[in-house]
C-alpha cells in the first residue's frame, strides 16, 4: 500500500475535525434529532417522498390556494351557495396532528394518551366543562368514520373550511341531521378532486416559486450521500408529469455532474400509492420519461434510465437486493410513508417536520420565558408538596386533640391530657392553619402566574393550539407518534449536509419518571 505523505494526511485529518466542528455548530433548527439509535454507515439506500419532503411548500400560498379551489368545486360541483366565497378562511388557524369530530362539528388537539385537550366547536372555543361532556362519558374509538386525523400538512385547508362552514351553517338555522357529517364530506371530495383532477397541479406548475420552496442545499445534500457510496430513490405518490416538473425546479442545472434530477437517483418510482405500496402487491410498470406513457412488458429488474410506477416494497427489496435496516426511508406522513415499514418491514425511517424549524427558532427566542416557566413550576410542585405535608399535620393534631376530648368525656374519664401539653397543642394547630392558608393564597397565585406565561408561550406558536408536538405537559398525540414510528426527525431534507454519510445517531438516554 502506498504511503500516505503528511501534508495528505493533515488533510485528511482536518477534513475530519472540520466536519465534526460543524456538526457540533448545527443550530438547534437544523439538526437531525434522534428518537432511535441508527448507524448511517450501515444504510444503504435511502429514499425520499417528494411532496414536503424534497419539495417543501409555502404553506400560506398553498392552502390559499387549496381552499380557492376547494370552494369553486363546492359551489360549482355540490350545489353550495356563492356567498361561501365571500367569508374569511384564516389560513393561520389549524395545525398538523389536529382530530376533526364530524358528527358534532368539534375539531380538538389530543395528548400522548389520546385525552382531548382543547377543542373547538366551529370558531369558537369550548369551555372546559363542555368539553368534558362531550369526550369524558365515553371512550374516542379514533378508527371510527365520525374521526378525520389530519397528520400532513396537504390536510390544514380541510379543517379551515371545516370549521368556517360550520359557523356559516349555523348561523342559517338548525342543521338537519347528519348535516355536519355530510359538509365535511363534502370538502373532501372536492379537495381530493382538486389534488386528483389536475386543477390544483395545473396552477402550482404554472407558478413554481410561489408554492414551492427551493432549497439550495437540496442538490449538495443528495450528492453528499451519493458520493460515500449509498444509493438514492425516490418514491412518490405524485404522477409522472408533476414529478418531473417538481423535481427539474429544484435539482436541475444545480450541479453539473447531474444534468437530469433523475442522475440523483437509481431508481424512480412515481405514482406509488402509499401506503397501498407497504401493503398489497401491485407490480410496477415502467414508464418512458420522455413521453410519460406506459411501457409494455413486465418489470423484471430496475434500470438508471426508466421510471417506474406503483409497485410494491416486496417487488422493490427483491429488484433492489436491499432490505430491512439497510433502507432508509424520508418522508413527511407518519400514516401514508412510515407506520407500515416500522409496524412490517424494518425500514429505518426518518419523519421531515416543516413546521419543526420556525417551532425551534421561536423555542430559541422565548428560552428565558420558558425556563422562568420551568422554574415556576418546579416552584409549584414544591409549594404543593409543602401543603399536603402542613395539611397531614393539622389533621394529626386535629386528631390528638378529638381523642383526648373523646377520653375527658368518657365516664368515668380516661386518661387525659396534661393542660399545658393541650395548650401547646392548640396553639401550633391555629399556627399551622395560618400557614397553610397563607402557603395556599401563594400556590394559588402562582398557579395563576404559571398559567399566564404557558397560555403567552402557547400562543407564540399558536394561538389557538399552541406547539404541534406538545398539548400541555405531555407530547401531543401527533408529537408521541413521531416517537413512536420515526427513528430520526428533521425540519428538511438538506439538514442531513451538516452531518457526515457514515454518522452514528445516537438517541438521548430517557429517563423514567423513578429516575428523575
Ligand atoms: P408524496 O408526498 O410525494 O407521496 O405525494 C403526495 C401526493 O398526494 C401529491 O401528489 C398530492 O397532490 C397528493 N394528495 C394529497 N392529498 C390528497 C388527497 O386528498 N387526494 C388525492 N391526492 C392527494
Ligand atoms: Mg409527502
Amino acid at each position: 500500500m502506498a504511503a500516505v505523505s503528511a501534508p495528505d494526511l493533515d488533510a485528511q485529518v482536518n477534513q475530519v475535525l472540520a466536519e465534526v466542528r460543524t456538526e457540533i455548530d448545527v443550530a438547534r433548527r437544523h439538526r437531525v434529532f434522534c428518537m432511535r439509535n441508527l448507524r448511517m454507515d450501515q444504510v444503504e439506500m435511502i429514499g425520499f417522498d417528494m411532496d414536503y419532503t424534497l419539495a417543501l411548500y409555502h404553506q400560506a400560498h398553498m392552502e390559499r390556494l387549496s381552499i380557492d379551489l376547494t370552494l369553486g368545486k363546492l359551489i360549482g360541483g355540490r350545489g353550495y351557495p356563492e356567498e361561501i366565497r365571500g367569508l374569511h378562511y384564516d389560513p393561520q388557524w389549524a395545525i398538523r396532528g389536529l382530530m376533526v369530530d364530524r358528527h358534532l362539528g368539534n375539531v380538538f388537539k389530543m395528548d400522548r394518551h389520546s385525552h382531548v385537550g382543547r377543542c373547538y366547536h366551529g370558531t369558537r372555543k369550548l369551555t372546559p366543562d363542555e368539553r368534558k361532556q362531550a369526550y369524558r362519558n365515553e371512550k374516542i374509538n379514533l378508527s371510527s368514520d365520525r374521526y378525520e386525523w389530519i397528520d400532513t400538512l396537504f390536510g390544514l385547508p380541510e379543517v379551515v373550511m371545516y370549521i368556517t362552514l360550520v359557523d356559516w351553517l349555523e348561523r342559517r338555522g338548525p342543521v338537519a341531521e347528519g348535516g355536519l357529517d355530510k359538509l365535511f364530506g363534502d370538502i373532501r371530495l372536492s379537495i381530493d378532486e382538486a389534488h386528483r383532477d389536475d386543477t390544483l397541479k395545473s396552477v402550482i406548475k404554472q407558478a413554481l416559486p410561489e408554492y414551492i420552496v427551493k432549497d439550495p442545499d437540496l442538490a449538495e445534500t443528495l450528492h453528499k450521500l451519493r458520493s460515500s457510496g449509498k444509493k438514492l430513490f425516490l418514491l412518490t405518490n405524485s404522477l409522472f408529469d408533476y414529478t418531473d416538473v417538481v423535481m427539474k425546479y429544484l435539482l436541475d442545472g444545480a450541479r453539473t455532474p447531474y444534468p437530469s434530477w433523475r442522475n440523483y437517483f437509481d431508481v424512480v418510482i412515481v405514482g406509488g400509492q402509499k401506503p397501498v405500496f407497504f401493503n398489497e402487491q401491485r407490480p410496477f410498470v415502467a414508464i418512458d420519461p420522455a413521453t410519460g406513457k406506459q411501457l409494455p412488458g413486465e418489470v423484471k429488474s430496475f434500470g438508471r434510465d426508466k421510471v417506474y410506477q406503483g409497485g410494491n416494497v416486496v417487488s422493490f427489496e427483491q429488484m433492489s437486493g436491499i432490505r430491512g435496516e439497510n433502507v432508509l426511508y424520508i418522508g413527511d406522513h407518519i400514516y401514508g410513508d412510515i407506520l407500515r415499514l416500522r409496524k412490517a418491514y424494518m425500514w429505518r425511517t426518518a419523519l421531515v417536520i416543516q413546521e419543526l424549524e420556525g417551532e425551534l427558532a421561536l423555542g430559541e427566542r422565548l428560552d428565558g420565558q420558558l425556563r422562568d416557566l420551568e422554574l415556576l413550576d418546579r416552584r409549584r410542585r414544591n409549594l404543593e408538596s409543602e401543603i399536603d405535608f402542613q395539611g397531614l399535620r393539622l389533621k394529626r393534631m386535629q386528631r390528638l386533640l378529638d381523642d383526648a376530648n373523646a377520653q375527658a368525656a368518657a365516664e368515668p374519664p380516661a386518661a387525659m391530657l396534661a393542660p399545658g401539653l393541650r395548650q401547646r397543642l392548640e396553639e401550633t394547630k391555629r399556627q399551622t392553619k395560618a400557614s397553610l392558608d397563607s402557603l395556599r393564597d401563594r400556590a394559588r397565585l402562582m398557579a395563576e402566574e404559571v398559567e399566564m406565561l404557558e397560555d403567552a408561550t402557547e400562543r407564540a406558536f399558536n394561538s389557538n393550539w399552541g406547539s404541534v408536538l406538545r398539548e400541555g405537559n405531555e407530547n401531543s398525540r401527533f408529537g408521541e407518534q413521531v416517537g413512536d414510528y420515526a427513528d430520526l426527525y428533521t425540519s428538511r431534507v438538506s439538514n442531513f449536509l451538516s452531518y457526515s454519510p457514515l454518522r452514528y445517531f445516537r438517541a438521548p438516554r430517557r429517563a423514567m419518571p423513578h429516575e428523575m
